[in-house]
């Protein structure tokens, strides 16, 4: 499987109103997006509250920096994690297969959201395996999706994101990334 017929994501640290991680997903032109508060863990028995937030354009996945006061998101904003993904379907239980013709994916990615369940490889630089977006349907506000790796040679049992603090894009902290725009 040749990276150019994967579809691009990106994690983005992100420092507005509240703290969050966003994972964004791309689907043609543009990118899915969930804002997870605590961000993701490779830990298969941790579900994460991922928020279904406006999609953003393709370009956006390149974007660290400081948005400025007033603007959507205003704050900092850090690439985290970025690679390829695919979606996967289930094919029997607790089997599943990734999908890499990208029509088929496109319409699997289409189905897998309006019915609430997406799931997906990533091929990133600190996330990789298979994880699924559930979308919440007995709790919390209509957005609220679910964010949980399944078991496989990437989960693992404790998983501590907060000694990960540094951009796979440029190296730069938090800090870092405010001082140099500031
Ligand atoms: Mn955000």
């Amino acid at each position: 499987m040749s990276s150019s017929k994967k579809l691009h994501f990106v994690i983005q640290k992100h420092y507005t109103k509240t703290h969050h991680y966003d994972l964004r997903l791309q689907q043609d032109d543009l990118l899915l997006s969930w804002a997870v508060p605590k961000g993701p863990s490779l830990d298969p028995s941790v579900k994460r509250l991922a928020m279904r937030t406006p999609d953003h354009s393709l370009e956006y996945r390149h974007f660290e920096g400081v948005i400025p006061p007033e603007s959507y998101g205003a704050g900092v904003v850090m690439i985290w994690d970025d690679g390829t993904y695919l979606p996967e379907i289930e094919i029997s239980r607790g089997e599943r297969k990734i999908i890499d013709d990208l029509e088929e994916a496109d319409s699997i990615i289409t189905s897998s959201l309006e019915q609430g369940e997406l799931k997906f490889t990533l091929w990133g630089k600190r996330l990789k395996g298979s994880f699924a977006l559930i979308k919440t349907k007995n709790f919390g506000p209509k957005n609220a999706w679910l964010l949980i790796k399944h078991k496989d040679a990437y989960s693992c049992n404790d998983y501590n994101i907060d000694v990960l603090a540094d951009s796979v894009s440029s190296g730069r902290t938090m800090e870092e990334i405010i001082r140099l725009n500031g």
